[in-house]
């Protein structure tokens, strides 16, 4: 027999060693392949008499298994839920079969048979399918990395552990804590998996595939302690059983308060561990693949694969590089401004393995980018998630400086200066006066025209816009903008210097605003607008959280300023004079901060008050000055105002090619402003209502509210034409 994905050699002892190495994958992952592969060796195992037992092991050296390749689960047609089912069912009758050599629950219960015993030696990280490969053999020893990860974090794109994830793991770690590990997708280390008993041995990676072979010799009769009589789940479980009762209603009632309903995963988890835990494994298993095959089926998950992980994965490798650029070479980096966003992009730069050189306008400014990067490092050091030797040896990669010749080896520069066209002019004309001459120039503007600052340059084609978002280290999203003139060679070494420092990348195009800032503002306004309205601020945030919005628009509003909304109105009117269009926040916006000095979280306090020490709260002066209407709208009515402020804007730079397609507005909305992620993004979520809907809602919503909700016309005649913004097979 060949296998494409695993060796499989038998020792003397008739112990056969299981190495998988999926080829053309830098991780192994649960692929057709594979799956093929692996049902054949399990068959093997339990009919060849010769064959005693069997160790599994990685060839890869990069971890044991990363799960299943989401890839092949996103493209699956099944033409019925009976075919679904079957597909989905196969992974779990094969580790069924690998733990009962293929004998029957009935006489493995009544000691008539045994199971072959099985041992995995996982030498690196077990993730999803493949964490519950490892749960289906009878002896797991794990090396003993304390940031090795085991976990199953499927929920996070709308899945469940659908290898029997939702049935082993509650029988060996008891419910509770498999209920926590499955719904968060939190990973665990080994030290903590071995004492929840989870896995049996922790041992040095050299060591583990020997100790795995004489474990399986010395235990030539096996069974899971599922399979044995009298088996209970540690901790309780089944129906009757007071403490598992009690634990399914609370866990029911956080889930739900957590979710707000919008993730359906999270609650098909918690019904196949209750189901599971009240009938026999082979059942639970069957269930288990009931509820997986439901939610593969299902538009949501079609649409957090899509986007949280496909293409996610695929704007990371750099899936907008131009291809013929020549790969950049980024070993330093030159970053101009030691502020808030020139302290972050250094420290995030560095944490890429890349060194900086910091300028600012004297070395004690420029010395903020150490201390801000310190103050991360101290944190991490006292949580024990590094060493000081190694917080130093991060810090002394950054080299801080008032001497522009200071930049005269770097390979590539982030500018992150004053936002003022004459101070970025200045700068742009005395660093390209030392750097080399091929050094890619990038602007992190957030409102300047790229192609208006590249007209400082002496080398436009080189010059490109790299907005990130702030805090720079924890915002995973980074809007890149070539101006007109930008060439292939700036766009490729922005892409490239972005793998290097792992955000999510979009290209967008040269607008003010460029994407977010386009949609976020129109969606704050809304919030503000309803305040005005006399709509109450908490049914408003609560609002926002049903959606799914990570933090409600006030407290949004709250983090970036008031004054900073304040500020852009004034300059925004005075920069397009006639041509500015009101929103009606302006006298909003000027009674908050200038009258009442609400000016946001950092000063004073804006919608919300900040006790010290204490626990933020709405503040309830602003009913004084804006009173409370009598009649309140529905929570659907606030819901689908704040949607599709955001909905109809992101349409509009969908339709006008600001944003280049459906993926790239989905990915820029959920990793951007924290747009709802159940919905796979905005283009996503237009998708799944249709385009129908979608306009006749924003006709609706324009005649009652104004024509801010007016859906773009080319959205119209696809409705018409019965088309979807995504491609069948984007
Ligand atoms: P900041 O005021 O915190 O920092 C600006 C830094 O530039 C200061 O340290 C200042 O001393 C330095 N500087 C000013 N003139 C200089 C000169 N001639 N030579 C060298 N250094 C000089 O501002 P920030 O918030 O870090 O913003 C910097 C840039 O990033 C701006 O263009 C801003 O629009 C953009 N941006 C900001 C955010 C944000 O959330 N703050 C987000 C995205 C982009």
């Amino acid at each position: 027999m060949t296998y494409k994905t695993i060796s499989f050699d038998v020792d003397s002892d008739g112990i056969a060693l299981i190495s998988i190495d999926v080829p053309g994958e830098t991780m192994n992952v649960w692929n057709a392949d594979l799956i093929e592969d692996f049902t054949a060796a399990v068959d093997r195992i339990a009919e060849d008499d010769d064959i005693k037992g069997a160790v599994i092991t990685s060839g890869k050296t990069t971890g044991f298994m990363a799960g299943a390749d989401l890839n092949m689960l996103g493209g699956v047609e099944a033409s019925s839920m009976t075919e679904a089912f079957e597909q989905a069912f196969r992974l779990n009758a094969t580790l069924r079969k690998l733990e009962t050599s293929g004998k029957s629950a009935k006489d493995l219960k009544k000691g008539m048979a045994h199971a072959k015993p099985i041992a995995a030696a996982v030498n690196g990280l077990a993730l999803g399918g493949g964490l519950e490969l490892v749960l289906a053999c009878h002896y797991r020893i794990v090396a003993d990395h304390p940031k090795l990860q085991l976990g199953v974090p499927e929920s996070q794109v709308g899945l469940l552990p659908g290898g029997g994830g939702t049935q082993r793991l509650p029988r060996l770690i008891g419910l509770q804590n498999a209920a926590m590990m499955a719904t968060s997708g939190k990973p665990t280390d080994p030290a903590t998996a071995k004492n929840q008993g989870m896995i049996q041995e922790v041992a040095p990676a050299e060591e583990l595939v020997a100790k795995a072979k004489e474990w399986v010799k010395a235990n030539p009769k096996t069974a899971q302690p599922w399979d044995k009589q009298g088996f209970k789940f540690p901790g309780g479980g089944g129906a009757m059983d007071p403490r598992s009762v009690q634990f399914f209603m609370a866990a029911n009632a956080m889930a739900q308060k957590q979710t707000n309903h919008n993730y359906p995963a999270i609650q098909y988890i918690l019904s196949c561990m209750y189901e599971g835990s009240i009938v026999p494994i082979d059942t639970a298993l069957r269930i288990e693949s009931k509820y997986f095959t439901k939610l593969l089926s299902s538009d949501q998950t079609r649409n957090m694969i899509r986007t949280l992980f496909v293409n996610k994965q695929a704007a990371e490798k750099g899936a907008a590089r131009p291809k013929d650029a020549p790969p950049s070479d980024i070993k330093t980096v030159g970053v101009l401004g030691a502020g808030l966003m020139g302290s972050g992009i250094t420290h995030v730069t560095v944490k890429g393995g890349m060194n900086v050189v910091v300028l600012d306008r004297d070395m004690e400014a420029a010395e903020n980018a150490i201390a801000y990067s310190k103050k991360i490092l101290d944190k991490n050091v006292s949580r024990g998630k590094t060493t000081k030797e190694k917080a130093e040896e991060f810090l002394s990669k950054i080299k801080p400086t008032a001497d522009y010749n200071d930049l005269k080896d770097v390979d590539l520069i982030i500018e992150a200066v004053f936002e003022d066209p004459d101070v970025k002019a200045d700068v742009i004309r005395k660093t390209e006066a030392v750097i080399g001459e091929d050094v890619i120039f990038a602007s992190n503007t957030s409102t300047l025209p790229i192609t208006g600052l590249a007209k400082h340059s002496s080398r436009p084609e080189q010059f490109i816009g790299m907005h990130f978002f702030s805090p720079v280290e924890r915002m995973p999203l980074l809007e890149i903008i070539p101006g007109e003139q930008s060439g292939d060679r700036a766009l490729a070494a922005a892409l490239d210097y972005n793998r290097k420092i792992r955000k999510t990348p979009i290209v967008v195009k040269d607008v003010r605003g460029f994407y977010t800032n386009r949609v976020v503002p129109p969606y704050l306004n809304e919030a503000m607008l309803l305040v005005k309205e006399g709509v109450k601020p908490a049914l408003i945030e609560n609002a926002a959280a049903s959606l799914g919005m990570p933090v409600g628009p006030l407290a949004l509003t709250d983090e970036t300023s008031l004054s900073l909304g304040w500020m852009l109105v004034q300059s925004t009117k005075k920069e397009l004079g006639a041509d500015y269009k009101p929103t009606g926040v302006e006298d909003f916006l000027e009674t908050m901060v200038e009258k009442l000095g609400r000016h946001g979280r950092k000063s004073g306090g804006g919608f919300y008050e900040y006790p010290e020490g204490g626990k933020k709260y709405l503040w309830p002066g602003i009913s004084e000055y804006f009173p409370l209407a009598e009649d309140q709208p529905s929570a659907e009515e606030v819901k689908d105002r704040l949607l599709y402020a955001q909905l109809i804007p992101a349409s509009h730079c969908l339709a006008d090619g600001i944003v280049p397609d459906p993926k790239s507005a989905d990915l820029g909305a959920i990793f951007g402003w924290g747009f709802a992620p159940w919905t796979g993004g905005p283009a996503s979520y237009i998708d799944t209502i249709g385009l129908e809907e979608f306009v006749s809602k924003a006709d609706s919503l324009a005649q009652r509210y104004g024509e801010r909700f007016h859906p773009p016309a080319s959205f119209r005649d696809k409705a018409k034409a019965g088309d979807k913004l995504y491609a069948k097979a984007a």
